[in-house]
């Protein structure tokens, strides 16, 4: 698969007039940040313009200017000649209700950051060099000249700022602190944006926080860090699923920490795995593909059937192989 090149992008844009712009399931900052960040230029150059994700918005990201435009999809076919999807490592990942809306398009456009995408639109763009899609469509945005709207800003900022745990994981660089800069030029409310992301939790995530402290486990000489979430204590609790994003960075941030791992398990009776690795040597995409999942190096996930212990098991054998194999 070869990257199509901006332009070329940004020619299929100019030259259609609506678009479905999509991204994963459970989305994070970084999947509604872009969605709103793309969508919103296309607008501004008079495009119809369609915000779907299988999962809606999640309540932390409500506060986005345009969010509201989000949509959930219910299975009916959108009238739109192009699907954008953005932030999303494989396609069935935009889940079955999106891409139902989507199959009236002729034109698929695919940009993201994930290594383990293969390319499944017409017109890919994918960089995992990049620390998020947010950053991708700066680039993109800024080299084709598209409007960058406040709604954009806005919006690239918090994809990139909650996809490099606030600018500080080793996947930020250069380019991202400039366009950071350029963002606050453009005058961004970096308090106000950092204070309605970071210092708004429901009380009920502090809650969570208890719980899944009783059930962390430390192995391996302590470089392997693990909790997990039975589905009765969402219920108990009332959980929905962004009260757990990036409680992970929690047992990560623990020194002598190599390997940390979060298991959830789903209404649907799945087991979610939440991976975040220190060790360059320790690849957790390579772990999560073994499981039907993906990601990037230092950062991974998996869905899979199973029971919360079993996958468990399988999956700390594997990391512990892993470990091991670089002590
Ligand atoms: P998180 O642990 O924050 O949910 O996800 C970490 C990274 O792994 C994200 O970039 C996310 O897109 C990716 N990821 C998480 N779960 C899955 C999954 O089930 N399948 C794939 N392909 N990627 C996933
Ligand atoms: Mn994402
Ligand atoms: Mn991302």
């Amino acid at each position: 698969m070869s990257n199509a090149t901006f332009s070329e992008i940004a020619q299929a844009l100019r030259e259609h007039n609506s678009f479905i712009i999509m991204s994963h399931v459970r989305p994070d900052g970084d999947a509604i940040g872009s969605q709103l960040a793309l969508g919103h230029a296309l607008e501004e150059m008079g495009k119809t313009v369609h915000y779907i994700n299988e999962d809606g918005l999640p309540e932390n990201l409500a506060f986005l200017p345009h969010s509201d435009r989000i949509v959930q999809p219910q299975g009916e076919e959108l009238d739109v000649e192009v699907a954008i999807a953005l932030d999303c490592a494989t396609k069935p990942r935009l889940g079955d209700n999106a891409l139902k809306a989507a199959s009236k398009a002729k034109l698929w456009i695919n940009m993201d950051h994930h290594k383990s995408n293969p390319g499944y639109g017409d017109l890919n763009f994918i960089d995992s060099s990049s620390p998020a899609t947010g950053q991708i469509l700066y680039n993109f945005i800024t080299a084709e000249g598209l409007p960058l709207s406040d709604v954009t800003r806005d919006s690239i900022y918090v994809a990139v700022s909650t996809d490099t745990g606030s600018f500080q994981y080793s996947g930020t660089t250069v380019e991202t602190y400039e366009m950071a800069a350029d963002l606050v030029r453009r005058g961004l409310d970096v308090g106000g944006i950092n204070a309605k992301t970071y210092d708004s939790h429901p009380y009920r995530r502090v809650e969570l926080t208890r719980r899944l402290l009783n059930t962390l486990e430390m192995a391996d000489d302590g470089r392997l860090a693990d909790w997990r979430l039975v589905y009765k204590t969402q219920e108990e609790l009332g959980l929905k699923p962004e009260d757990s994003e990036g409680l992970i960075d929690m047992i990560r941030a623990i020194q002598g920490v190599e390997i940390a791992v979060f298991f959830e398990e789903l209404q649907d009776g799945q087991i979610r795995v939440s991976m975040r690795s220190k060790n360059k040597a320790v690849d957790v995409c390579e772990v999560a593909k073994m499981f039907g999942g993906g990601g990037h190096t230092l950062a991974a996930g998996i869905r899979t059937e199973g029971t919360l212990e079993g996958v468990r098991e399988q999956v700390l054998a594997e990391l512990r192989k892993r470990l091991d194999a670089c002590a």
